[in-house]
């Protein structure tokens, strides 16, 4: 075997950069970790605009890291319900948690706290070698290792690369990775809010024919919203004054929580699906963003690429004692297992969207009543309730 400076380089450090590096090391792995940026110190009085719907499977992740309650005690917000409910028809699609035997169905968390509170378990990290705020410059991709060089000229092989640098990622380009790409053609507002009327600790979604709109819960009587919208549209959003902002969002709404009062910025980001072509080229393998950016509509976005690492340490701990942890037919198994699963992901969501965000008249009678039907029925409803809540 051939003697590298590290078992295995991580490029990129946001959550799942974080969370891979964390993981390997806590398999006994050597890891050199590269971030382009030196993360920020979550700050509790300017909340990140960019939350998530962190499912349960994906709590237990960083439960096992022993990083879920400092995350909790800090600002985490459970959801026990979640309910869908379409523009044209009444009847709406309700998850309770207690239907699967739990308290809750997720937490919403900011993107900056999940971050800050990786980045002090990196640093803590005896197994992790720190490049940041460093790029990558370069890649080779060889048979025995890959070779990585930095941007500010530092040099070193590992036995295996982790691109996990975002839905614009490098290492994907260097590698000649190619995409399947849809653009929405929307963007997804961002703001936080005060609601009127008491959010009942569920996570909200209702679909448009201009694109789908979420509220999901953020301390007492605050929601955290994606307002997905055609891009025209969402500028205008963008730069409506806040009171005529929030009436519109509240018609959009249909006043389901009462009047709402703007509480932050607002800022939107474009929706787009990037699916990689491969999950594994040769010794370097992409998670998260790199690999699969997806729409929000369902909230899976950062629970996808949390599922890459679940997914990624249990293949790790599959091998028996005495075999390579690393062993490439180990890793080609679980690139393929994790490629089908988020190929599926991507375009059920992008069907959801497809579905609900137009204005046919046939199709607007068929969509509220295909809630309703879910609704009643227990199998699919529970099924449903499932892949939602991660378990
Ligand atoms: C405004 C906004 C709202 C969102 N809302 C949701 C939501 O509600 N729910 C949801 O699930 N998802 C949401 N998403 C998507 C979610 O943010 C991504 O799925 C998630 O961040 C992916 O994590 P990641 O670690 O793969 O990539 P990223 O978070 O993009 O992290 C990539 C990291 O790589 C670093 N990097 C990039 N290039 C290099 C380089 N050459 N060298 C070194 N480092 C590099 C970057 O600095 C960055 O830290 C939202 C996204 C945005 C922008």
């Amino acid at each position: 075997m051939t003697r590298t400076d590290v078992d295995v380089a991580v490029i990129g450090g946001g959550v799942v950069g974080l969370a891979a590096a964390l993981m390997a090391a806590r398999q006994g792995l050597q890891v050199a970790l590269v971030e382009a940026h030196a993360p920020k110190p979550w700050n509790a009085e300017t909340p990140d605009l960019r939350v998530y719907a962190l499912a349960l499977d994906n709590e237990a992740l960083l439960a096992s890291f022993g990083l879920w309650q400092d995350i909790a005690g800090r600002r985490a917000y459970p959801y026990a319900e979640m309910t869908v409910f379409d523009e044209v028809q009444a009847s709406p699609l309700h998850f309770h948690a207690g239907e699967l035997g739990r308290g809750h169905l997720g937490h919403i968390v900011e993107n900056d706290l999940l971050v800050d509170v990786l980045w002090q378990a990196v640093c803590r990290e005896p197994g992790i070698r720190r490049h940041c705020p460093e790029r990558l410059a370069a890649l080779d991709n060889g048979a025995e290792c890959v070779h990585v060089r930095l941007a500010g000229g530092a040099e070193f092989s590992a036995r295996l690369a982790f691109g996990a640098d975002g839905a614009a990622s490098k290492v994907r380009q260097l590698l000649g990775i190619g995409v399947s790409e849809h653009d929405y053609r929307q963007k997804g507002v961002v703001a936080f809010l005060e609601t009127e009327l008491p959010h009942r600790h569920t996570a909200w979604q209702r679909f448009l024919s201009t694109g789908p709109l979420a509220f999901l819960p953020f301390g007492e009587r605050r929601c955290s919203i994606v307002w997905s919208l055609p891009e025209a549209r969402a500028d205008e959003m963008l730069a409506l004054p806040p009171e005529a902002f929030c009436r519109a969002l509240d018609s959009a709404f249909a006043g389901t929580l009462g009047a709402t009062r703007l509480l932050s910025t607002r800022t939107a980001f474009p929706l787009r699906r990037r699916l990689a072509n491969d999950t594994l080229k040769g010794r370097v393998l992409l998670l998260g963003d790199a690999a699969h950016a997806v729409h929000p509509l369902a909230g899976q976005g950062v629970n996808l690429g949390l599922r890459d690492v679940s997914s990624l340490r249990d293949a790790l701990q599959s091998a028996k004692a005495g075999d390579d942890a690393l062993d490439l037919r180990r890793l080609q198994r679980w690139a393929r297992t994790r490629h089908s699963e988020n190929a599926v992901a991507a375009y059920a969501f992008e069907n959801i969207n497809r579905l609900f965000s137009n204005d046919n008249m046939a199709l607007s009678l068929v969509r509220g009543h295909l809630l309703g039907l879910a609704d009643r029925l227990s199998p699919v409803k529970n099924a449903m309730a499932r892949i939602a809540a991660g378990i």
